[in-house]
């Protein structure tokens, strides 16, 4: 009788684990900014990602949005806050990330040809970027990866000015967040790449607002109705509310992740968002929240 009992238990244990063995976990955090005080501890050979390894290294694929450009070229736009990173930062963050976004409004912040530079020196390094390209059409290419069988899209789009660093048929630059390009890109995903999941990842929102703005929920449900599996948004340096919309999860903002300059608690939280897309097609998520130091170093909160 114990006997039955137990290879009955074994088998419900090995149906779980098997279950489980076919989610795919997708790791996203906010904005990376590796200019300045982070820039300068990985120059040091510190890593501002160091308390945040092991979380990183249980998902099965890892993104952010590199809020900066990575050159040693260009010239400061004229705008208020410009960073630009060294090159040697992208070993840094190919330890932890599959890829970048490069939609924000920081990657064009020392001009065009900073930013085909970093494009360069990415693909040199061979850490994959989304969100940006060469020309109009690169820039919209999703990042795909297939994990346990199963193709993920992921799709970036930058709404937050200045416009001029959106990339034009002959001008490198971001994917700018267009209702009409969103809906093409997101069908081009699932009918030519064969994407079993999409997710959008945009740059928008209100400085500070710890709601999203009916724009940005609009867009949101624009996207899910498009056909996407998830919205993972960020820029407002706060996180924001989510929401589930068609049982699909809708983060507005996840805050910053790694960024010096900011002092109080709303700007120093940020969230690692974790994505489990299940066998059985369900969309799952939490957040963990973290605590930027003076430095901009991420720390866990204890619960
Ligand atoms: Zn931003």
């Amino acid at each position: 009788m114990l006997k039955i009992f137990f290879s009955a238990l074994l088998l419900i244990l090995s149906q779980i684990v098997h279950a489980e063995a076919a989610d795919i976990t997708m790791l996203f955090v906010g904005d990376v900014m590796l200019a300045e005080r982070p820039g300068q501890l990985i120059a040091q050979g510190k890593d501002p990602f160091k308390h945040v390894q092991a979380i990183f290294r249980a998902a099965d694929i890892r993104i952010g949005n590199l809020e900066c450009a990575v050159s040693q070229k260009g010239q400061s736009e004229d705008k208020t806050y410009t960073f630009r990173a060294h090159p040697r930062v992208i070993t840094t963050l190919k330890k932890y990330f599959d890829a970048v976004s490069v939609a924000n409004n920081h990657a064009g912040d020392f001009g065009p040809v900073a930013f085909e530079d970093m494009l360069q020196q990415l693909e040199k390094k061979q850490l994959a970027y989304f969100g940006g390209g060469r020309t109009l059409r690169t820039a919209h290419e999703p990042f795909l990866i297939t994990v346990k069988g199963k193709k993920i899209a992921v799709l970036g789009y930058d709404g937050f000015f200045p416009r001029s660093f959106e990339a034009l048929e002959d001008r490198a630059g971001v994917a700018w967040l267009d209702a009409d390009f969103i809906a093409a890109d997101i069908k081009r995903a699932r009918e030519v790449h064969h994407a079993d999941w999409v997710i959008v990842v945009p740059h928008w929102g209100w400085e500070y607002e710890k709601f999203a703005s009916s724009q940005q929920q609009s867009l949101a449900h624009w996207m899910i109705d498009s056909g996407a599996d998830a919205v993972i948004g960020g820029h407002p340096h706060v996180t924001q509310n989510s929401e589930i919309y068609k049982n699909k999860p809708i983060l507005y903002s996840l805050g910053n992740f790694v960024f010096n300059g900011f002092h109080d608690k709303e700007t120093t939280t940020g969230w690692i968002a974790l994505l489990t897309l299940t066998a059985n097609a369900e969309v799952k998520w939490k957040t963990i929240a973290v605590r930027l130091d003076k430095n901009g170093v991420p720390h866990v909160i204890p619960d």
